[in-house]
Parts: C-alpha cells; sequence; structure tokens
C-alpha cells in the first residue's frame, strides 16, 4: 500500500512533491537538454554550463512526469508501460490528493500548493487541462463520492469558494457584483483567524456543480485580466472549500477548510525590483509571493532551532489567508514544478531551494470537531426548562398572566430559531439551485449564440485563460475598440486599442474586418490596411455511425463505431470531405490545441495585439490539413444465388449510404457465360447446382450505369468509383473513375471463372452477395485502382477464383441465419428432393422411350431431357428472381429501426410500420414459394401425362 500523505509522519511537516513536465515545443525546438534526474525520492539537478556542478535534494515525493508516456484513446496522458516511472496525474493524486481528502474527512484542515516558475506546469497538476485532470477535480469527484458512501453515518455540508490575489487586491471569482474597488477585505477574529469578509460561498452537492462554479470563476478571472490588460501569471487562484460533517449518533461535528492555491509564477518573484515592472504593475504586485518567501524561511529556521521573532504573515493579503497552511493548524501539502530544459536552469535551482525549505516547516493541526448542533440541544433544553415553569406557575395558581406571556413569547422565539437553523442549509441549496440554473441557461445560450454567429476568442499568455471569453460578430456592422457606449459595438481594452479601431462587418455570414487610418491590425499573421474577408479553416465536424446500415457479404450487420466526418467550409466547388475514425479525431485535436498553444507563446509579450487573434495556418503547416483520399459512400449487395443455377440476372441495386440513406442506383447484372465468354441459353441452367462440383464455371459480372448519384448531385467536380471483391479473389478491382456525372455509364464487364468448382465456392453463391463499395472521388485526389498482385488472371484477362479449396469445409451455421432464410433453407430442401424424384421419373421415361423407340430414334431421346428440365430451370429462374426482391425485403426490414429520439407515439408508429413490413415480407415468401410448388406440380402432372402417352 502507498503510504498516504496523513499517515507519514506524526509531526505535521509540510510535505513537499516535485514534479518535471515534458519538454514544450519551445524548449524541443531550441534543442534544449534536460538537466532533471530523479532516483526514487530524490532528484538532481545539474548546471548546463559545469557539469561539475551538481545537486540532489530529497522530497517526500518526486515525480517525473517529462518522458515515457503515450496518449490513451481518451487522450490521457499514461505511462508507455505498466509500471513505467512516468507519473500521471492519476499517480499523483494517489499520493497527494488522497492524502488531503482522507485529512479533510477527519476534520483537520488541508492545504496545497502549486509553486514553480510560470509554464512549469502547475494548473496543470492542480486544475489540469481537458481529459487529464488535475488534483483539484479528482479531489472534488472523490469527495462527493465519500460523502455518498458515509451517508448513513454522517451529513455533510460542502461550501465552495473561489479568488483571486492581485496586486495585493482581492477578488472574488464568483460574486457577480461589480467589484469593490481596492478589492475585498481580509480581517481577523480571534476564533476564525483570517478571512475574506463577504467572500461569496456556495454550497455543492455534486462534483459536477463545483465545476461548473470553477468554469464560471476562471470566466471571471480572464474577463478581469483581459479588461485590466493583466498578467494572470502574475496573480494567485485560490479555491476553499468547507467541509462540514455532522455526526448524529456521534453527538459531534467536524469541520476542515480545504484551501488549494496555485500560485502565481514564482520567476517574477526576484523581477519585482525591475522598474519596468514597477511601473506597469504597481509596487505591490509580487508583495504576496515575496512574503510567502519570507514567512516559509522563517518557519525554517524556527525549524531548526533559530530563535525567530517574528513571522510576517501580516504582511501580504496571501500570507494573512494562509497563516493557518504554514506554521499552523493545517496539513499541508506544496507540489514543485520544474521545467526539465538546460535553459530553465536558476529558474528551477531557485524552485527546489524554496522547496527544500518549506520541507522543513513543521505545524500543528488538530481535529477541528465541536458537539453537534449544541446550539440546537441548548434551546431545546432552554425550551423544556420554560415549560417546566410554565406548569409551575399553573400549578400554583398564581396570576402571573404578564409572566406567562413573556415566556410564552421567548418559548415561540425559541422554537422558530430552532427551525431556521434547521432550515438554513436547504435555503442555501435552493439559492444555488437557482444560480446554476441561470448558469446554465447562460451556457446555453452562448452555445447556441456559437452555432449562430462567427466569433472571436480571446488568448491568453496562461493557457488556464484562454479561449474563455468570447465575442460575438452578429449580422450587420460592428465597431471593435475601446468604445463601449454604442450599441453596436464591441468593446475590448488593451495597450494600443483606439476607441474605434476597426470595423466588423458581417453580410450573411460572410465577416469581413477594415481597420481605421492609423490603428494596428494584423490577420494571419499579416498588417492590413484594408477591408479583408475573413476566412475560416477550423472545418465542420458531424459525428456518423460507421455501418449503421451496413452488412457483409452474408448479410450479416457490420461492426458499428463512431466516425467523424470532417467537411471543410467553402462554396460547393471547393468544399472537401475526410473521414476520420474516432482515435485520429481525438488526435487532431490534441495536435490543434498543441498548435494552439504554439501560436500563443508566440503572440504573448505582444501587448498591441491586444488578446485577439484568430488561428490560421498555411496548408503544409496545418495540421488539420489531411491528403485528400476517396470515401465510401455506400454499398449495393448483389446476390449470387443465381450464379449457382446458371440463370442470368439482371438487378437495379440501391446503394445505401452508411446511415441507410439512398446514394445512388446501380444498374447490374450477372451473366453465366462459356469460357470464351459468350451467355449460355435457358438450356444450361441447372437444376441441381452441385452438378457443377468439379467442373468449370465462367461468370461476367456487369456493371452498366449508376444513377441518381447524391455525391454528385452535391457537387460536380467529384467522381465516383465501383469496388467489388468476389469470393477469394486476394484485392479489391475498381471501375475506371467517372467524373462530373449524376448518371455516369461504367459499362464495365469482368469475367470470372472458377476451374474446378468446389463445395465452398458452392455455398458461397447461394448464401453470399457480392458487396458492390461506391466510392466518392474529390478534386485532388488519388484514383482507386485494382491492385493485380497475388490476383491470377488467365492470358484473356478472365480472373480466376476457388482456387485453394480447403480441405474442412465451412458449413453456413443455421444459428448465424434469421429465421426467414432458414425457412427458405428448407424450402430449398423441398425442392430438391423434389428435383430428385423428377430425376428418378425423368431416368424412368428415358429408359421407356428407348425400350418404345427401340434405340431407332435414339437422337430425339436426348431433346427429351432439356425440353423436361427447361421448363423446370424456367420455373426455378422465376423463383429465384423473386428471392431476390424478398431478400432485398429481408434487408429493409433489418434497417428498420426506431429513431433515437422516439417518444411512445414514434415507438407505436415504429411497430405499426414494422408489422406492415413484415406482412408485407411473409406474404412475397410465401407467394414464390408457392408459385414454385405450383410450377413443379404442373411440370410433374404434364410430364405424368406424357410419360402416360408414351407408355
Ligand atoms: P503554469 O500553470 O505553471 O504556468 P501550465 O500548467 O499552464 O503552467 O503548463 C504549461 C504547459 O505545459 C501547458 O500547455 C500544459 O499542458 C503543459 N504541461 C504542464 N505540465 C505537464 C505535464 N505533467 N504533462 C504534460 N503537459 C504538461
Ligand atoms: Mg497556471
Amino acid at each position: 500500500m502507498r503510504a498516504k500523505v496523513s499517515d507519514m509522519h506524526s509531526k505535521d511537516c509540510v510535505k513537499v512533491a516535485v514534479r518535471v513536465r515534458p519538454f514544450n515545443k519551445r524548449e524541443r525546438d531550441a534543442g534544449s537538454r534536460c538537466i532533471i534526474s530523479m532516483v526514487s525520492s530524490s532528484i538532481t539537478i545539474q548546471d548546463p554550463r559545469d557539469s561539475q556542478n551538481r545537486r540532489s535534494f530529497c522530497f517526500d515525493y518526486a515525480y517525473w512526469s517529462h518522458s515515457g508516456f503515450t496518449r490513451d484513446h481518451r487522450g490521457i496522458y499514461v505511462p508507455e508501460e505498466p509500471g513505467g516511472r512516468y507519473a500521471d496525474q492519476d499517480s499523483v493524486f494517489q499520493d497527494l490528493g488522497e492524502g488531503i481528502l482522507e485529512n479533510a474527512l477527519q476534520g483537520y484542515n488541508a492545504t496545497l500548493l502549486a509553486y514553480g516558475q510560470t509554464g512549469s506546469g502547475k494548473s496543470y497538476s492542480m486544475m489540469g487541462y481537458g481529459p487529464n485532470k488535475g488534483l483539484i477535480p479528482k479531489l472534488c469527484d472523490r469527495l462527493f463520492q465519500a460523502i455518498k458512501e458515509n451517508q448513513e453515518n454522517r451529513q455533510c455540508q460542502v461550501f465552495f469558494s473561489m479568488l483571486e490575489i492581485y496586486n495585493e487586491q482581492v477578488v472574488d471569482l464568483l460574486s457577480r457584483a461589480s467589484r469593490t474597488p481596492g478589492g475585498l477585505r481580509v480581517r481577523e477574529e480571534q476564533q476564525r483567524g483570517f478571512y475574506v469578509e463577504g467572500l461569496r460561498t456556495v454550497p455543492c452537492e455534486t462534483a459536477a456543480q463545483v465545476e461548473q462554479l470553477m468554469e464560471q470563476g476562471t470566466r471571471t478571472r480572464t474577463t478581469a485580466a483581459t479588461h485590466m490588460n493583466a498578467n494572470s501569471s502574475r496573480s494567485h487562484m485560490l479555491i476553499i472549500l468547507q467541509l462540514k460533517q455532522i455526526f448524529s449518533k456521534e453527538s459531534i461535528t467536524k469541520q476542515s477548510n480545504i484551501n488549494l492555491v496555485d500560485l502565481a509564477g514564482s520567476e517574477r518573484q526576484r523581477s519585482s525590483g525591475s522598474e519596468a515592472d514597477r511601473l506597469k504593475e504597481g509596487t505591490a504586485i509580487n508583495l504576496s509571493l515575496t512574503t510567502l518567501g519570507n514567512v516559509i524561511s522563517s518557519l525554517a529556521d524556527v525549524a531548526v532551532g533559530k530563535k525567530v521573532v517574528h513571522i510576517p504573515y501580516r504582511d501580504s493579503a496571501l500570507t494573512k489567508l494562509l497563516q493557518s497552511a504554514l506554521g499552523g493548524n493545517s496539513r499541508t501539502v506544496m507540489i514543485a514544478t520544474l521545467s526539465p530544459a538546460d535553459i530553465c536552469y536558476e529558474e528551477s535551482l531557485s524552485t527546489l531551494r524554496y522547496a527544500e525549505r518549506a520541507k522543513r516547516i513543521q505545524n500543528r493541526a488538530v481535529v477541528n470537531e465541536s458537539p453537534t448542533e449544541r446550539l440546537v440541544k441548548e434551546l431545546k433544553a432552554e425550551n423544556a426548562r420554560l415549560l417546566q415553569r410554565l406548569s409551575r406557575l399553573g400549578q400554583e395558581g398564581r396570576r402571573a398572566n404578564d409572566e406567562t406571556k413573556e415566556l410564552r413569547q421567548l418559548l415561540t422565539h425559541n422554537e422558530l430559531q430552532i427551525r431556521a437553523i434547521q432550515t438554513l442549509w436547504e435555503q442555501h441549496v435552493q439559492e444555488a439551485l437557482k444560480d446554476w440554473e441561470q448558469q446554465y441557461a447562460n451556457i446555453t445560450q452562448e452555445r447556441r449564440m456559437m452555432q449562430m454567429h462567427p466569433y472571436i476568442l480571446n488568448i491568453n499568455e496562461d493557457a488556464q485563460l484562454s479561449g474563455v471569453v468570447k465575442l460575438f460578430i452578429q449580422e450587420g456592422e460592428w465597431d471593435i475598440g475601446l468604445c463601449d457606449s454604442s450599441p453596436r459595438s464591441i468593446c475590448i481594452k488593451g495597450l494600443g486599442i483606439q476607441e474605434r479601431h476597426a470595423v466588423f462587418r458581417n453580410e450573411q455570414r460572410r465577416v469581413t474586418l477594415t481597420p481605421m487610418t492609423g490603428t494596428k491590425v494584423i490577420v494571419n499573421g499579416n498588417p492590413v490596411s484594408q477591408a479583408t474577408e475573413l476566412q475560416h479553416l477550423g472545418v465542420e465536424f458531424k459525428l456518423e455511425i460507421k455501418n449503421l446500415a451496413l452488412s457483409d457479404s452474408k448479410g450479416h450487420d457490420l461492426e458499428k463505431d463512431i466516425v467523424v466526418r470532417v467537411t471543410s467550409k467553402g462554396t460547393k466547388q471547393t468544399k472537401q470531405v475526410w473521414m476520420w475514425s474516432k482515435a485520429k479525431f481525438i488526435n487532431r485535436k490534441f495536435l490543434m490545441e498543441e498548435v494552439y498553444q504554439q501560436h500563443l507563446a508566440e503572440q504573448s509579450g505582444d501587448n498591441e495585439v491586444a488578446e485577439l487573434s484568430t488561428v490560421t495556418l498555411p496548408r503544409d503547416k496545418d495540421p488539420f490539413w489531411d491528403p485528400i483520399e476517396p470515401l465510401l459512400l455506400g454499398t449495393a449487395h448483389l446476390w449470387l444465388q443465381s450464379l449457382a443455377f446458371r440463370i442470368p440476372l439482371e438487378e437495379q441495386l440501391e446503394v445505401l449510404g452508411s446511415e441507410g440513406t439512398e446514394e445512388g442506383i446501380l444498374q447490374t447484372q450477372l451473366v453465366p457465360c462459356s469460357s470464351t465468354g459468350l451467355p449460355l441459353g435457358e438450356d444450361d441452367i441447372l437444376i441441381d447446382p452441385s452438378e457443377i462440383l468439379g467442373r468449370r464455371l465462367d461468370f461476367q459480372l456487369v456493371l452498366d450505369q449508376c444513377c441518381g448519384l447524391r455525391w454528385i448531385r452535391e457537387a460536380r467536380n467529384r467522381g465516383v468509383q465501383i469496388g467489388f471483391r468476389l469470393f477469394d479473389c486476394s484485392q479489391p478491382l475498381y471501375t475506371p473513375a467517372v467524373w462530373h456525372n449524376v448518371n455516369p455509364l461504367l459499362d464495365h464487364r469482368v469475367h470470372f471463372a472458377s476451374l474446378h468448382t468446389s463445395q465452398r465456392l458452392l455455398d458461397f453463391l447461394q448464401s453470399s452477395a457480392v458487396v458492390l463499395e461506391l466510392w466518392g472521388l474529390q478534386e485532388g485526389c488519388t484514383q482507386l485502382k485494382s491492385s493485380l498482385e497475388g490476383v491470377r488472371m488467365t492470358a484473356d484477362g478472365i480472373f480466376i477464383i476457388d482456387e485453394s479449396s480447403p480441405t474442412e469445409n465451412t458449413p453456413v451455421d443455421p444459428s448465424d441465419l434469421s429465421c426467414s432464410v432458414r425457412a427458405l433453407q428448407q424450402d430449398l430442401d423441398e425442392l430438391k428432393s423434389v428435383n430428385e424424384s423428377l430425376r428418378k421419373e425423368n431416368h424412368n421415361l428415358r429408359e421407356q422411350l428407348n425400350t418404345a423407340r427401340n434405340g431407332g430414334e435414339g437422337a430425339r431421346s436426348r431433346s427429351v431431357r432439356p425440353s423436361c428440365d427447361a421448363e423446370f430451370a424456367r420455373a426455378l429462374k422465376v423463383f429465384y428472381h423473386s428471392m431476390t426482391s424478398v431478400r432485398g425485403q429481408l434487408q429493409r426490414l433489418r434497417r428498420h429501426r426506431p429513431s433515437e429520439e422516439s417518444d411512445l407515439l414514434g415507438l407505436r408508429l415504429f411497430v405499426d410500420e414494422q408489422s406492415h413490413l413484415l406482412r408485407d415480407f411473409s406474404e412475397q415468401l410465401e407467394q414464390s414459394v408457392s408459385t414454385l410448388k405450383q410450377d413443379v406440380a404442373a411440370i410433374v402432372r404434364r410430364k405424368r401425362e406424357r410419360s402416360g402417352i408414351w407408355s
């Protein structure tokens, strides 16, 4: 078992963890060297200019998050191999988060601080990015889970607050009330210690609510930073979770504060003396961080026995609020984050020194518990006393109306108070609920706006604050600049921004940007001085279910999966389409984020760009740019059964898209033929397919024409190809491409031959289809070519199939077949036995004929077989033709599904339709079988009659 922070030491030393992140792009591009190494919990840093100069430190935890990781399908960074050394978010949480949670549940105050230079991974560890959730969200998840699991023993209340300290001003990130000048006041009380006066605390009952509040807080923070042109890396962010637990059986309450602190970038601490910074940010900017350093130093001195007169908690807002976390009543953990790069040596060394000092600090944490609902109990006791007095008064018969009245009033008052206390929490929750609903409505509204209108996003040096502010460009003309008085203006603040800086014009979603004279506007990295149309490369994504309506050559459903259809915006003619797997989509998303971060890094520091930018890249650098590939639009099934009887077939097939849409019609033929390609006649129809076993079978697959192609109708500059693969042919074959035509002629004919027809091929013909794939071509994409590698062909271009007959046959598993197909099989068996008896009869007839004619007119006897069999063959032909449509009906039935959003009424309609389809299906099936039976009966009757004549 892992040692938890809570049970590591009996003394409450501040626990320190160090984490080193991967190289970022800038460091990789600069060819950086990693100067940090770790062995268990000791960490060594090497001076890049002096290889002899190394320093080692030992901490409670050392996390190697620099290398040895991979991204899984959810986008989460995990160790490359199980048990690898890479420390992922989960393992950091296991060590640090679980301990904090346990402490809080036991009733201790707990504090988690993240310290390190800007960009070293503080926010990554604390909050996390995207699917890589950090300590705070994980902690909230687990906290509410623990609360749920222990509901019987205790009642829990969680209050959430979020604040920021910037320039010594305390800003409530959850309060929408206008900011008080100078920020909120930090006050001190004997019992509570330091606290923020008027800070909003929101009761929460789920982790999702906390997440929503954090999102809200981040938004406030971003808006403030953007408006004040402030550098968020110089602010401290604090989240305070207050946990109150009431154990009614034991009659105690426990209360603990969990402080989660994402500190300002440590690099600013030393530059705080610089004149430029002072001018820009005011003198107090880093007071909090500097004081924190001083407090930690003093406390470290205390720990080693030095005499320290004064610990300067009161010198800054941050240290006031962290007083109990440092040298007080709290169990505290610090995570110090490092860049691995040689160029960050100074900063990393200073972080390690700082962490080393923090490690020495000793706290005295105590469980904050008190008798449960003492107040309530006291009030109840008082009530009981009052009642007693009342009854005594009555007994004594004294006239004490006044006193009685007074006492009754007191009683009512007390009762009210009890009820008030009991309902206070519910009220809090109700209020918060209303708030959440409002927030939810706002978010929904924003999402809708994002779908309807183009918008600009902010970018910020701090990745956590990027993309938070959205400014919408609605139809019409919009001034952008400092001006916020006009109703048609978009207000931005920043250095170099003019009153009217530029004008956006949105005409039917075409947006142009026109700079005012003398202002600086940059589009895609190029300064512009006149009206410029803005192009949007963020393509359109649509989720689709792959193979929703498609089936394999046996008609079995194909495996379903999610795919993303990516369509580049543009005119009908320039639009392009890609199909991405889920994995590819997730990968691309990360690539995009990386590019965005990189872009951000390039922009940061350039204040005149005013935090506003859109990301557009040249194609070769655009991670979204993919070579254009042919897309599988849909498939059609051409059933092969008739070939087993050497019956020709002509079919108009519906090509179905992945989700069941009709993509076009395909005119096809299956033509049984001679080895030279001449079509066979009716006389060559086989009554018993097994006759072909071991013999040669030739046939042609003809693709005549496509009709009504949706793909081409959408954009004329496109083309199509048909691909197919027959039986054991090792490669798919493709028709030549046809372009620009909704109804293109294909006129494509392929001759196949099996030299010694095997049972396997025969089974395949009887039960399978050739799946014809419709491929969509776009401008600039390469066509699909039939690779003839491993394909056997004769000199005349005939494709040889059925070459390797495996020794064991693979029989069709009856359980695989649907009932209807099984019924067909039974009918077929019946037909076979009828056929068998007919053959016998036929044989008898021939013999009779031979004896009758005495062999003199033997030549005529040969004509009997074809004439009898031909009738039967014709009947079979009719039967298989009707079977094809029955199969089509069966496919339709299979595809027929209720829509996802169906309500009860919808489902009823669906069931109605379904039973209609079923009825049609069974009628058709019965019809074809009974026609066949009638035909056979007629043939048998006629034969009997004939044999009667002859006998
Ligand atoms: P800080 O908050 O210290 O300024 P961030 O947490 O925002 O820094 O990290 C800066 C960048 O580095 C972010 O893009 C983040 O995703 C990345 N990063 C930080 N730590 C890690 C890590 N352990 N693994 C992967 N990426 C990380
Ligand atoms: Mg950060």
